[in-house]
């Protein structure tokens, strides 16, 4: 196991959910303190309260990894007499760095949404509302026959070929390749100066664009021509979306009232509100943890029965009953799924990279309302 500063932690903590996924203006990545430093604890959180960072302080934390930004708007000035400067301070004080992954880890696959959705027994789940497409590509690759094997093998397991549950998926087909090596150059096959045929076979596959770079460095690695011949075409198949919220299906219908009751104990909230006839059938269920007060339309588009979201608003509750929409609302604080969730994950990570790093879920209850 190696040691490891704040950079390798969050080099793997962005492979799951990367900052290009983040909303507009949304001030996601490091704010306060560094990451060149060395990290033995990471401590994540939903909300960086000051008794969180006093947690993160007696757990021996060098890091925090929250999914709401502590500094959220522009600063006016450093006082460390309010509540923020002093929670910054404290923060500098003591080497903790503060790293937030707010709407990037809504939209990440295994992130904020997928965590409810799972804790909720959701299945099939599809994204509620797309942002991104990861656009496929095909790759028409020409191999010699002697490393067709290589080529593919390399291909799948760069992870070109992925169609639903498939991997390695490819076409190959015989043919003949024919080049003119020029002069000062080393071919595999024939000799420079003299027009060669060669027995060459014809593989393609698709792969999303985003893993475009290690699908060809392994191509490219395994092909043994000095100048390999290859196109990329864009493709029209729909490739994988992103986004937020999920949508899926409980197991068993249920009544409304059953369904509240389910999400309170799921998610360990005192407390819901609901919209809706608490006697009507649920199956279909849309979910977005935090405010989802711009989404609930969607969610009916969509033909969910009920939509569970935080900080609903009055106005919103009396436009869902006109569209015939439950709503089931257990408060933002039901995004707290993510620190288990956050941890779990990156001790995984951090295991197969060797990297000595303990996360640790904060146990501060961050919930500012109490119901009497
Ligand atoms: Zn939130």
């Amino acid at each position: 196991m190696k040691h490891a500063n704040g950079h390798d932690v969050i080099q793997l903590f962005e492979q799951f959910a990367p900052k290009k996924f983040a909303m507009d203006g949304d001030p996601v990545g490091l704010q306060i303190g560094r990451l060149n430093g060395p990290v033995k604890n990471v401590l994540v959180a939903l909300d960086v309260l000051e008794d969180v960072v006093d947690e993160a302080i007696e757990k021996d934390a060098q890091l925090i990894i929250a999914h709401h930004p502590s500094v959220y708007r522009p600063l006016k000035n450093m006082a460390t007499d309010t509540p923020q400067g002093r929670l910054i301070e404290k923060c500098i004080r003591h080497g903790i760095a503060v790293y937030a992954a707010h709407t990037n880890l809504d939209i990440a696959e295994g992130g904020v949404n997928d965590l409810l959705a799972e804790a909720l027994g959701l299945r099939d789940t599809e994204v509620l509302s797309p942002l991104f497409e990861d656009k496929l590509r095909k790759l028409v690759v020409f191999v010699p026959v002697s490393h067709e094997e290589a080529v593919r093998t390399a291909l799948g397991n760069a992870g070109a070929g992925a169609i639903g549950n498939y991997s390695h998926c490819s076409f190959s087909a015989r043919g003949t390749g024919r080049f003119l090596p020029g002069e000062g150059t080393n071919p595999f096959l024939g000799e420079a100066g003299k027009l060669e045929a060669a027995d060459e076979t014809r593989v393609e596959t698709i792969y999303p664009a985003s893993i475009e770079k290690q699908v060809l460095a392994s191509m490219l690695e395994a092909h043994p021509y000095e100048e390999v011949a290859y196109d990329i075409y864009p493709v029209v198949n729909e490739g994988r979306k992103f986004g937020l919220g999920r949508i899926g299906e409980i197991e068993q219908e249920m009544a409304l009232r059953d369904f509240a009751e389910h999400v309170k104990k799921t998610l360990e909230v005192p407390a819901l509100r609901v919209v809706g006839n608490l006697d009507e059938k649920v199956k279909k269920v849309a979910v977005l943890g935090g405010d989802g007060n711009k989404y609930f339309a969607e969610a009916k588009k969509a033909g969910a029965d009920v939509f569970v979201t935080g900080d609903f608003y009055y106005h919103n509750a009396h436009d869902a009953l006109a569209l015939g929409l439950n709503v089931v609302d257990p408060g933002h604080n039901v995004e707290k799924v993510m620190k288990k969730g956050v941890a779990a994950y990156m001790r995984k990570a951090c295991r197969e990279h060797q990297l000595d790093v303990r996360f640790i879920a904060s146990e501060v209850n961050t919930d500012p309302f109490q119901f009497l």
